[in-house]
């Protein structure tokens, strides 16, 4: 060291040449350890700060992979669920055909039994053609338009089932069912009267069977006379309404009386051979409008 305290003197003493004096300052190696200290701090700082960063973007890139990997999950899972609703789309399809055929078998029944119940009011719809495209692009909205029709079905059977009782009701009062049971004598019409031997109109038909045989209602109605008339014997008289009335002749028991409601192919009488007859028979005549019509035209139905 030096005398003088605010420098430091540093002896070179080369080999061959003369000694070398530098002179720096006091202050100098303290600057140099501080600066050095500052750069070994920076440089520790930067390095901490840039593996931070790193770690910070391994962090994030491992996110974004757990996300990704979390996106693929779900679509697999929106795959999944897509399969699953295809195919209960083609089940609903499959439905949907299925009540389409049936709506169209119980049209094609409806129409038969129009037919045999003899309604005149045919079914108007409610019937799905196939052959006329839908314009229709996805099971649900066929199968909206499906339950659409099913509900016209419905409301359509509803009044067709109306029709066929108030038909069925009609056909109840219609004197169509044969009274008895035995062989027919003698017809409706012009014929020699058994005792005058003149030829008189028959106002009726004759079954003759055993005497006590079972005279049944030709049809539904209200028993309007039932006891001796003349000729006709013990005779009861139906008025079945809509204009028809029946009448069973010659009997030998009555079994109903006055005001009576009778059913169709109720007993009401037994045969026999009362009044101005022949022999044991039934005399049966059907009137429309107080006219006599031939039994047979509505019998033989
Ligand atoms: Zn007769």
């Amino acid at each position: 060291m030096d005398k003088d305290k605010s420098k430091i003197s540093i002896l070179i003493v080369p080999h061959t040449q003369k000694v070398k004096r530098i002179s720096i300052p006091n202050w100098f190696p303290k600057a140099a350890l501080g600066i050095l200290s500052v750069i070994i701090i920076s440089l520790v700082l930067y390095i901490k700060i840039s593996l931070n960063y790193q770690s910070n973007l391994i962090e994030e890139a491992n996110q974004k992979i757990a996300l990704i990997s979390n996106l693929e999950e779900e679509n697999r899972n929106k795959e999944q669920k897509l399969i699953s609703l295809e195919a209960e789309n083609r089940q609903l399809l499959k439905k949907t055909e299925e009540v389409e055929v049936k709506l169209n078998e119980i049209d094609k029944l409806q129409r038969r039994l129009e037919k045999l119940a003899g309604i005149d009011s045919p079914s108007r719809g409610g019937v799905i053609d196939r052959n006329i495209e839908m314009d229709v692009s996805t099971p649900s909205e066929e199968m909206s338009i499906v339950s659409e029709v099913l509900s016209d079905k419905k409301l359509e059977l509803e009044i067709f089932i109306e029709d066929v009782e108030a038909q069925f009701e009609y056909l109840e009062t219609v004197p169509d069912l044969i009274p008895t049971s035995g062989r027919i004598t003698s017809k409706y019409g012009n014929r020699r009267d058994p005792f005058t031997r003149r030829i008189q109109f028959h106002q009726g038909i004759d079954i003759a069977g055993s005497s006590g045989t079972s005279i049944n209602a030709a049809a539904k109605g209200t028993v309007i006379f039932a006891g001796r008339n003349g000729g006709y014997g013990r005779t009861v008289i139906i008025d079945h309404g809509n204009g028809y009335k029946t009448l069973y002749a010659h009997n030998r028991e009555i079994l109903v009386k006055k005001g009576d409601m009778v059913e169709k192919g109720q007993l009401i009488a037994k045969m026999g051979s009362s009044g101005r007859s022949t022999g044991v028979h039934l005399h049966f005549e059907i009137h429309k409008n107080n006219k006599t019509i031939d039994p047979l035209s509505l019998i033989n139905n």
